[in-house]
């Protein structure tokens, strides 16, 4: 699905030498290579305040912290994606509700985020699912009109650009009041291990969680709040320094295999390509930089999605399903208010998704044998 040694091969000397640096210097926990990181990520996406921590998963939970979201309170996400956000919701003993998604960009329903809202709803995690930006223009006017905070889950849209109603641009994960992301190696800016960071342009906020991230100490050995111990290391702050240089190079590679791709595709009746919607009008986001394509991802319809998967194997063409099971399935997060006629979105994309090998080294050879195989065996 990823080549991250073919990436590695052309930033081999200067990931080597840093990450020998950090060896010779033994700075390896908050040494100057994270904070020089945190520094180029906060220009990069154009946002005051980024806090470098573990995880994606624990700058979701890290951003819950620092709003002071207590038990009860509700929180609004997506039926469709990855179980972390939904997780660190439940872990804090918040109320996780879940909402259908769009069946067109695969994000939040904006309809049915709406009627979800209660008097206890606290806060609304639209996530920038397989790379494309969510309505935020919608989002951040429902969020205002109730008074509700927006954490964004970045971690599959870093390097994303909204283009807003007005025109203007803004990176994802900067928009609402927090934003998350993850540097796992196979997301679109990934280091070699774990790694994670959290976006505010809130000054108070943007303190309360870098207290939180280190134990919830702001005075060493003064512990004002709980926290949590959650750091980036120096050696993965290294790595993601060689490559934020070239993220924007990595999301146009990944844009233009997604563009072949869809070339290949079209017409073919059995299949959907993605055809996000940004709101600068287009289909496919020729003209715009919504989309960075952390997956490829296709509806399968009138065919068979599951035999497909297997003839793609039995062809040694790696696949994916993202994702086989709607979380308001998944026991864990089952819950007796949900009602199935709400997630009919959610129910049907899960038997009809399937995601393509995407990365920054696809050439045009490997995209023509994935997409005859696919062709032939939907046509056939
Ligand atoms: C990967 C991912 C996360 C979690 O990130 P980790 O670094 O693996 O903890 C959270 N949300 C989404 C949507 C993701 O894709």
């Amino acid at each position: 699905m990823v080549d991250l040694k073919g990436q590695y091969a052309a930033i081999k000397e200067r990931v080597d030498a840093s990450i020998q640096e950090v060896i010779e210097t033994t700075a390896f926990i908050n040494g100057p290579e994270v904070k020089a990181f945190q520094e180029e990520l906060e220009s990069y996406l154009g946002v005051k305040h980024v806090i470098p921590c573990a995880n994606g998963t624990d700058a979701l939970q890290i951003a819950m912290m620092g709003l002071g979201l207590k038990p009860g309170d509700e929180v609004i996400t997506a039926d469709f994606t990855f179980a972390a956000t939904v997780e660190v919701i439940a872990l804090l003993q918040l109320t996780p509700v879940l909402v259908d998604v769009d069946p067109v960009n695969f994000n939040i329903d904006i309809a049915a985020l709406e009627k979800a809202i209660t008097p206890k709803t606290k806060a609304i995690v639209p996530v920038h699912l397989f790379g494309l930006a969510a309505n935020m223009d919608e989002i951040m006017e429902l969020a205002d009109r109730h008074n509700l905070y927006v954490i964004e889950d970045n971690a599959q849209g870093i390097g994303s650009k909204y283009t807003s109603k007005d025109g203007t641009k803004t990176m994802t994960g900067g928009i609402g009041h927090v934003g998350s992301t993850s540097f796992f190696p196979s997301k679109n800016l990934g280091c070699y291990g774990d790694g994670g960071a959290i976006f505010t342009n809130d000054d108070d906020l943007a303190h309360t969680l870098r207290g939180i991230v280190n134990h919830g100490m702001y005075i060493r050995y003064h512990h004002d709040v709980v926290g949590v111990n959650s750091r980036l290391d120096s050696i993965q702050a290294a790595v993601l320094r060689a490559k934020l240089p070239k993220l924007n190079e990595y999301n146009t590679a990944r844009r233009n295999a997604a563009r072949k791709y869809s070339a290949a595709f079209a017409g073919v009746e059995q299949i959907v390509t993605p055809t996000g919607y940004c709101n600068a009008g287009n289909t496919i986001c020729d003209t715009c930089d919504c989309h960075v394509f952390h997956q490829y991802t296709l509806r399968i319809i009138n065919s068979d999605r599951d035999a497909l998967v297997k003839h793609l194997n039995d062809n040694d063409i790696p696949c994916g399903v993202y994702y086989p099971i709607p979380l308001h399935l998944q026991k864990a997060y089952a819950d007796s208010r949900y009602n199935e006629a709400d997630f009919k979105v959610t129910n049907q994309l899960v038997k009809e998704v399937i995601s393509l090998p995407m990365h920054t080294e696809l050439d045009d050879d490997q995209i023509e044998f994935i997409t005859k195989t696919v062709i032939d065996f939907v046509t056939k």
